[in-house]
C-alpha cells in the first residue's frame, strides 16, 4: 500500500473531516481493465481517489462514483474524468468484486466524436434500473430487462459449466431479439 492511501487509512473516522487522496491501487486495478475490456478509455486522463468517508445516493450505500470533470476542473487540474472510491466501503469487498465495481465505472464513459471530430466524453446511465419486486410482479416487460435476464442466465450457465464459456450478446437495433451466441475462452481470459 502506497504512503499516501496509508495515510487516507489513519483519518477514516467519523469525527474527521472529509478527505481525498489519489489511490494508485485502483489505478492499477483500473489501468489492467482498460487494457482488457475498455481499450478506447486508454488516451483519457483519469485521476482515482480515494474518500475517507461511506457515500450514499437515494439512500443507499454506493463505493464508488464517476465524474466527467467540468471545464473548470478540467482547466485547472488536466484530468477529464474522476473516479471517487469510498475507501472503508471499498475494502470490504473481495478482490473479484472490487474489480467488477472498478469495471463498473468505467464502464460508465462513453467517448463519441463532436462535429469537429474531437473526442467527446459521456457518463451513460445504466443498462437497467428497476425494483426486483416489480420484476417479480410483472415479469420482464421491458427489452432492458429481457436483455439483463439473458445475461444473468448465460452467467448462470457460465458458473454451472465452471467458466468455461462466456455468452457474449451481439450489438442489436432490436434488443428483445439479440441474439445470444457462445464463445469459447482462452484459458487465460477466463482467470480473471
Ligand atoms: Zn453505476
Amino acid at each position: 500500500m502506497a504512503k499516501a492511501e496509508k495515510a487516507i487509512q489513519v483519518q477514516m473516522t467519523n469525527t474527521e473531516p472529509v478527505c481525498f487522496d489519489k489511490s494508485e491501487t485502483v489505478e492499477a486495478l483500473a489501468k489492467d481493465l482498460i487494457r482488457k475490456y475498455h481499450p478506447e478509455l486508454a488516451n483519457l486522463e483519469i485521476v482515482y481517489l480515494w474518500k475517507n468517508k461511506l457515500m450514499v445516493k437515494g439512500g443507499k450505500e454506493v463505493i464508488a462514483q464517476i465524474t466527467k470533470a467540468s471545464a473548470l476542473i478540467k482547466s485547472l487540474t488536466h484530468y477529464d474524468v474522476i473516479v471517487i472510491v469510498s475507501y472503508p466501503a471499498f475494502n470490504q469487498l473481495t478482490d473479484k468484486q472490487q474489480r467488477a465495481c472498478i469495471d463498473h465505472e468505467l464502464s460508465h464513459v462513453l467517448i463519441e466524436e463532436d462535429i469537429a471530430g474531437n473526442p467527446k466524453i459521456q457518463i451513460v446511465a445504466h443498462d437497467v434500473e428497476e425494483f426486483g419486486s416489480v420484476i417479480e410482479r410483472h415479469g420482464l416487460y421491458m427489452s432492458d430487462l429481457v436483455m439483463l435476464g439473458r445475461v444473468v442466465q448465460s452467467v448462470l450457465i457460465r458458473e454451472k459449466n465452471g467458466a468455461k464459456k462466456v455468452i457474449k450478446l451481439r450489438p442489436m437495433e432490436d434488443p428483445v431479439d439479440r441474439a445470444i451466441e457462445e464463445h469459447e475462452l482462452a484459458d487465460e481470459s477466463i482467470l480473471d
